[in-house]
């Protein structure tokens, strides 16, 4: 076991305001469908399904990519992990990362930080 802690951010409300936004017109569907074609490939490849269906297009599920970042993971900085990955093996690895869970539809792009969760172990002995 891991002693540490993980602290999360949930960003539901800032969807909800940006959801609010576009179906009130304030914002387009280029201001919230902006996923960069290279996160659209990598979630289509490797993305995690999810049961929750796209908000702007209904068309497709969305796919969920956990990237993290942190000092001291060199070559798996900014890489996209699984959730089991990162609870089982990343959190043994390295002491202090940040893991950025982000919903994308590979349908028509839509993109959304839905959690953010920084990990920090307070020691093993
Ligand atoms: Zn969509």
């Amino acid at each position: 076991m891991v002693n540490g802690t993980a602290t999360s951010v949930d960003y539901t409300l800032r969807k909800r305001s940006v959801l609010r936004d576009y179906r009130c017109g304030r914002l387009s569907v280029y201001d919230v469908c902006d996923a960069h074609p290279e996160i659209r490939r990598i979630a289509a490849n490797v993305g995690e399904d999810t049961r929750s269906m796209c908000p702007i297009c209904k068309r497709e599920r969305l796919r969920l990519l956990n990237f993290v970042y942190g000092r001291g993971l060199d070559r798996d900085n900014g890489r996209v992990f699984s959730t089991r990955t990162i609870f089982d093996g990343l959190r043994e690895k390295y002491p202090d990362f940040t893991c950025y869970m982000v919903e994308v539809c590979t349908s028509c792009n839509w993109n959304h930080l839905v959690r953010s969760i920084h990990f920090e172990n307070t020691g093993g002995n």
